[in-house]
């Protein structure tokens, strides 16, 4: 169970979603939230075991076809997430777990499956795999700057009119629109891996100011050496 006092991370099936270090993305916001002085408690939840619904932040990765199948049946029988999402909680779904989000995704040989529906999108597999550095310019209404992070995945992703578009593609495919990722609410879907997080700290602060309010800046000069190596790495001159 969350407790009461500290910001509550969920990492949402790590054993069967976490590819490419997404795990990343609960250590980056507990380092964060914990510099502002925010005591935070991370709930490791198997897919074996219910999903509480009490947390702040949920976190969700990416993986392969099959453990993706797995998650998405898990989260519909559960229920956990969708009650969390409706009490208010905030969340970052990352490929696999983005897709899962929709109504529906393609499945190991592109058969439809049916996704968790917590967000307005479905996502069929694509013509190519998308494999690559990912560069996008974000919706103004976030006010974030330029999201970095690299994408491995077959699927591409229709959104529907009840989510907005995350941001838009630069460099890379995102979701095969022109787009990359999309959002509702406090629930944030991207085909970003990096971690996301540790590519894109604005997008940390995002997720924990949607729970606690505004945060005092920090020195983020480490992600910003990161942050554009990446980006000169992908637009050279
Ligand atoms: N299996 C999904 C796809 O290929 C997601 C891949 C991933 O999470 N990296 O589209």
């Amino acid at each position: 169970m969350p407790s009461d006092s500290a910001l509550s991370i969920v990492w949402i099936y790590p054993d069967l979603l976490s590819t490419y270090g997404d795990q990343g993305n609960v250590l980056v916001l507990e380092q964060r939230a914990r510099l502002r002085g925010i005591e935070t408690e991370t709930i490791h939840v198997r897919s074996a075991d219910p999903v509480p619904e009490g947390g702040d932040i949920y976190l969700i990765g990416g993986g392969e076809d099959r453990p993706q199948i797995l998650a998405a049946a898990r989260l519909r029988k559960d229920g956990g997430l969708h009650r969390a999402i409706a009490r208010g909680a905030a969340m970052l779904a990352v490929c696999a777990g983005y897709q899962i989000m929709g109504s529906t995704f393609g499945g190991e040989e592109g058969q439809p499956v049916d996704g968790i529906g917590l967000l307005d999108i479905a996502s069929t597999r694509g013509p190519a795999r998308a494999v690559g550095e990912l560069v996008a310019e974000v919706d103004a209404g976030l006010n974030l700057p330029t999201l970095t992070g690299f994408e491995n995945h077959m699927g591409v992703t229709r959104l529907g009119p009840g989510v907005k578009p995350l941001s838009r593609t630069l460099v890379g495919v995102g979701n095969g629109d022109g787009f990359e990722g999309c959002y509702a609410g406090h629930v944030v879907g991207t085909y970003l891996h990096g971690p996301a997080l540790a590519r894109n700290p604005a997008l940390a602060d995002l997720l924990l100011s949607w729970r606690v309010g505004p945060l005092a800046p920090l020195d983020d000069s480490a992600y910003e050496a990161l942050r554009q190596e990446r980006l000169a790495a992908v637009r050279p001159g």
